[in-house]
């Protein structure tokens, strides 16, 4: 029930009826019987600017957690951001202070790798591959730099986007070895699919079909993509006895990082 007394906090971005964040939250609070609720917003995207205004001044809102496709365009009208939010030039998490002033950092990294976690993996020292070097695949691979990751290849069709990561993670992690290009899985402590492709049952893989032969069983398959929960990549990769994490993993791995960031609930949930 949203009384008067309710706090709030949001999830913003377009379209909105897919996201998990409300009945995640919603069912947290509610379980902690806590005087909260978190609100989706469908924004259209002439109103940033008045919506960021409207954040600022809105006093029972505690923070947003921003979406697809605003993680970009938020992150330059806040009045702060985190030092990965920064780098990574995209948000998914804003927090309100008291004073109206708003705070953005981005957790998708640190979903990620607290998903790896619960299936053993320790990123020091080891080797990663990443396929998809927009948002997400940004985020992760500045989690596992920061974690202190030996290596990263990155492979993504748009080669410009392939070189800006490149560059990003070569400023922010000296010691990381960077590689844009691979002829075998092996090798790889890590594989993640990083891209939309898989998504809605298309039935793609993100990488010629003849590497996966080349895939240990003793690597860690991701994927981002939520639905399917488990993708042809995370299919065959369960098939050649890898363990493999779900985007649904990830998600709900973020739930704690972004609740800790708007100060709803702990980090560990
Ligand atoms: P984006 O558009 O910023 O980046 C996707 C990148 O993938 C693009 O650079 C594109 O060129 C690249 N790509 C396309 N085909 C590829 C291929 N075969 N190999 C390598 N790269 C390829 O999108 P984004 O914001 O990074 O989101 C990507 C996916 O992640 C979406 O499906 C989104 O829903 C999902 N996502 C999941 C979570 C989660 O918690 N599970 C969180 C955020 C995003």
């Amino acid at each position: 029930m949203i009384r008067g007394s309710t706090e709030l906090v949001a999830i913003v971005g377009s379209p909105i009826a897919q996201v998990k964040s409300p009945e995640n939250f919603n069912t947290w609070f509610a379980n902690h019987a806590l005087d909260m609720a978190m609100l989706p917003i469908d924004l259209q995207e002439t109103a940033l600017d008045a919506f960021v205004d409207s954040l600022r001044g809105w006093r029972n809102l505690r923070g947003c957690v921003v979406t697809v496709p605003y993680k970009q365009a938020l992150a330059p009208r806040l009045d702060a951001l985190s030092g990965r939010a920064e780098a990574l030039g995209s948000v998914n998490v804003i927090r309100r202070e008291a004073d109206g002033r708003l705070l953005g950092d981005n957790v998708d990294g640190a979903g990620f790798l607290g998903a790896a976690r619960l299936h053993g993996f320790i990123a020091s020292g080891k080797r990663a591959l990443i396929l998809g070097c927009g948002g997400v695949g940004s985020a992760i691979a500045y989690a596992l730099g920061e974690a202190g990751i030996h290596g990263i290849t990155l492979s993504d069709p748009c080669a410009e986007r392939v070189g800006a990561l490149s560059e990003m993670l070569g400023n922010a992690f000296g010691q990381l070895a960077v590689a844009t290009d691979y002829r075998s899985l092996q090798g790889f402590d890590l594989v993640v699919n990083a891209s939309a492709v898989g998504m809605g049952g298309s039935g793609e893989l993100p990488l010629p079909a003849a590497l996966l032969a080349t895939l240990a069983a003793s690597t860690l398959v991701a994927d981002v993509v939520t639905s399917p929960e488990i993708t042809p990549l995370l299919q065959q990769a369960r098939e050649r006895g890898c363990p493999i994490q779900t985007g649904a993993q990830m998600a709900f791995a973020q739930l704690g990082h972004l609740g800790a960031f708007m100060g709803v609930t702990p980090l560990e949930i």
